[in-house]
């Protein structure tokens, strides 16, 4: 028999079925995968282990009872911890918040043990999300599985690298400005942001509200689409969650359906692929742009049409989501204040000295940064010149995202300008560790979907990704096109665990 470990979703799923192994066999094969490797990695912040093994009895009793199986029965999930699990540490990989126990459940998380995942722990990342390494976290550096030397990139980098490293199925990352696919692509997985607003942020722990959203990770196409149909819902305690998710751009009556097999020997037929021209220069890796074109060949291949597309706004993208992104992040902080939330400083002489000496010492220096840069974008002085401006500038590129995008089906780029980097080659660095988002951000300033899907390897080994972005809702014709990828190339670039 495969082992469990590497398995994926619709594997397990078949051998729960059929009672070749039991919920907590699964459960335990992971634990001991994880307490073999986790010291070569550092995935996890906290390991859930009691929670696990009783979540996979009461999967087994289901079972035991011949009761259906909900869809994720029995899989394995890690979850980022600046997500709210009842009763376990919800840190965001802050001094603040190392004691912070949280009192209830991310909506997402309730949806995923709803449905019967296992949640193995909670993962590393950069400090409230903050980062592109997940160097930034206060407590431990992870480390990238495909090359212990490298990043997992970040800030969802625990996540990937669970992912990557074989510790669960799937994970929930957030995604702000590319946190979910800069890290997929970085450890050679699948990761995706959906549609603004169709995954329920209650529970997450806000950095910038209006960019902010959870998605899924996972070593296929497939598995990412089972956790999306577990984690798309309606939620009453986001007012920006979308109601009645389901009814929104239906094609099939199915928001999103696992794919059959492709059979057509044109399944992409039809299909329109916008190449964005200023995410292919010679700002990208020579290697990088070499998988692209090999992507490009490929979706010809199997029907797509492909141009070349400008959209000159991408060039303010960056500058843009740095205003906004910290302008909102300051706003967000401000409750962590030893007060309201996190540490409380007692040595001091008054109320304002508290604040002052709480906050001082439960941020680390990236926080403190963008609270300070984003605090004076909206000072009364340069609210205007900044805030304001920076606010324009991305209904701009909204709109010429969404223009574009009523001619072609989808826009296609790399993920990053690079493959992993070492660790510590950028920490000194901040512009040009922001500069690794470039392609991503765009996605989270127009609030519309995106993927990433693993394309290649460079010359050391390091895997490359490629980003689809599409209308919002199109989540299933983006999921459509990185499957008949996967397909078309054998999942020869995804992430394979070997443990026999
Ligand atoms: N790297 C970006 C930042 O540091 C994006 C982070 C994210 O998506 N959470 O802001």
């Amino acid at each position: 028999m495969k082992s469990l470990v590497g398995s994926n979703i619709r594997e397990l799923k078949t051998l729960l079925a059929n009672k070749s192994v039991s919920a907590k066999e699964i459960t335990k094969a992971h634990y001991e995968y994880i307490e073999k490797h986790e010291v070569n990695i550092n995935a996890f912040l906290c390991l859930t282990k009691e929670l696990s093994l009783n979540q996979a009895s009461a999967i087994d009793e289901l079972i035991a009872r011949k009761e259906p199986l909900p869809l994720l029965a029995g899989i394995p999930v890690a979850i980022k911890d600046n997500i709210c699990l009842t009763n376990y540490p919800t840190t965001c990989a802050s001094q603040i918040l190392a004691n912070y126990q949280s009192p209830y459940n991310a909506s997402v998380v309730e949806k995923l043990t709803n449905d019967g995942a296992i949640c193995v722990g909670k993962t590393n990342l950069d400090e409230f999300a903050m980062g592109s390494s997940c160097e930034n976290s206060s407590f431990k550096v992870t480390k990238n599985p495909c090359n212990t030397e490298y990043v997992p990139g970040g800030s969802s980098g625990g996540s990937a690298a669970s992912v990557a490293g074989g510790f669960s199925v799937i994970a929930l990352g957030s995604d702000t400005g590319g946190s979910i696919r800069l890290p997929a692509s970085f450890c050679g997985i699948v990761g995706m942001k959906p549609t603004y607003g169709l995954v329920s942020r209650y529970g997450l722990v806000a950095f910038a509200s209006s960019l902010d959203q959870i998605g899924p990770m996972g070593r296929s196409v497939e598995d990412v689409i089972f956790a999306l149909q577990s984690i798309i819902s309606e939620c009453a305690h986001d007012s920006t969650n979308i109601k009645e998710p389901f009814k929104a751009n239906l094609d099939d009556g199915n928001f999103i359906s696992i794919p059959n097999e492709v059979s057509d020997n044109k399944p992409l037929k039809g299909m329109k692929i916008g190449l964005i021209k200023e995410l292919d220069n010679d700002g990208i890796n020579p290697e990088v742009r070499k998988a692209l074109k090999n992507v490009i060949k490929v979706l010809n291949d199997q029907g797509a049409h492909i141009d070349e597309v400008s959209i000159p706004q991408i060039q303010q993208a960056l500058p843009v989501y740095y205003i906004i992104a910290t302008a909102e992040a300051s706003s967000n902080l401000a409750r962590f204040d030893g007060i309201r939330y996190g540490y409380r400083e007692s040595n001091v002489q008054n109320l304002e000295d508290l604040y002052l000496k709480s906050r001082e010492q439960g941020f680390g220096s990236e926080v403190k940064r963008r609270i300070i840069l984003g605090t004076y974008c909206l000072s009364s002085g340069y609210f205007d010149a900044y805030y304001k401006k920076a606010q324009a500038v991305r209904r701009l590129l909204q709109n010429e995202l969404l223009t574009t995008l009523n001619s072609y089906d989808v826009l296609l780029s790399p993920t990053a300008p690079s493959t992993a980097f070492k660790i510590n080659e950028k920490m000194a660095d901040p512009l040009n560790m922001y500069l690794t988002d470039i392609a991503t951000i765009p996605a989270n300033l127009a609030g519309i979907p995106a993927i990433s899907i693993p394309c290649g390897l460079d010359n050391t080994h390091m895997p490359i990704g490629f980003q689809l972005m599409g209308k919002p809702f199109t989540e299933k014709k983006l999921l459509k096109i990185a499957y008949v990828f996967e397909q078309a190339t054998n999942q020869q670039f995804n992430r394979q665990i070997n443990n026999n």
